[in-house]
């Protein structure tokens, strides 16, 4: 069995990334921009954000942080959108969520101008992907994508099974492996038989939030399967596969930690360059 090692992938694209950056620097004498906005002392956003900020500066982007109290007003926060989306030094604008209850967080996707949404929440970059155009796209399927095409270049007709179907991951993902040719089912918490469905698949994509929901048994000889999940368990972190059952069938698994996270944040920066250079045009 392949272990995919993420964090391996991301170092690999960073340093891709940061070579990029540099010609950039030559070429139009600026780097690309990234630019975060914080809400609130929640510890994991804040891990996140301080994650995005380290691995920007490390890939040679000009990076900064907006920090706000969790008691903004909504008003305030689109007023910096607004002003960030006219600054010609930032290429890519992020929000970090969730997001305080008294800001509505589709507002705030809607304000970010389509040209530097690097989340690739805005319904004209979601319309997009699906229409198959070019656009920003999220960046944990984008970053699953690239794990699978590592290992299996050629994904024309393979069968796909995406298990959960959010915004985030699922339905984006589905995208990706529709644009290469995969035959697609995705699966949700009504499926009649999830077990039934994953063992038709030559990829898994499980994004869903129950620890160990894919077992062993689900997974067919020479399957790749990708583990988004994070969930906090009494053994400590673990995905929504079961690791050890589900190794002994795959043809690859990526672990948790250090599969799809570590591409998580890589391909965050790779939206801000690709967003820099479609400016440029
Ligand atoms: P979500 O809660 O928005 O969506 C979960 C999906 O799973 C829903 O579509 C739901 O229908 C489906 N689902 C629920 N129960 C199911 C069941 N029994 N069978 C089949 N489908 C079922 O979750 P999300 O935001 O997509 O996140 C999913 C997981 O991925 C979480 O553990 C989250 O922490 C993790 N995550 C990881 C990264 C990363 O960088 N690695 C990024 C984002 C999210």
């Amino acid at each position: 069995m392949i272990l995919i090692d993420g964090k391996k992938a991301a170092a690999e694209l960073r340093e891709e990334l940061k070579k990029e950056v540099i010609e950039l620097k030559a070429k139009y004498n600026k780097v690309p921009g990234l630019t975060v906005i914080l809400i609130g002392d929640m510890t994991p956003s804040q891990i996140y954000v301080r994650n995005k900020e380290k691995f920007a500066n490390e890939v040679g982007l000009k990076s900064e942080v907006i920090k706000y109290p969790d008691t903004v007003e909504e008003k305030t926060v689109l007023e910096k959108i607004e002003e960030l989306n006219k600054d010609e030094t930032v290429s890519g604008i992020l929000v970090q969520l969730p997001l305080p209850k008294h800001i509505d967080k589709q507002k705030v996707i809607e304000t970010i101008i389509p040209s530097k949404d690097v989340d690739g929440f805005h319904p004209m970059n979601v319309g997009n992907l699906s229409s198959g155009y070019e656009s920003s796209v999220p960046c944990t399927p984008l970053g699953c994508y690239l794990l699978i095409k590592k290992i299996e270049p050629n994904l024309n007709g393979k069968k796909a099974v995406i298990v959960g179907r959010s915004n985030l991951n699922g339905k984006p993902m589905m995208q990706l492996l529709l644009k290469e040719n995969c035959t697609v089912t995705i699966t949700h918490s009504k499926t009649k038989d999830l077990k039934l469905e994953c063992l038709e698949a030559d990829i898994i994509v499980a994004a869903v939030g129950i620890p160990e929901l894919v077992k062993g048994d689900w997974v067919k000889k020479d399957t790749i399967v990708i583990d988004v999940g994070i969930n906090k368990t009494d053994k400590g972190i673990v995905g929504d596969v079961a690791f050890e059952e589900v190794s002994k069938n795959a043809k690859a698994l990526t672990p948790v930690p250090g599969g799809v996270g570590p591409m998580t944040i890589a391909c965050l920066l790779k939206n801000t360059v690709e967003c820099f250079k479609r400016s440029q045009i």
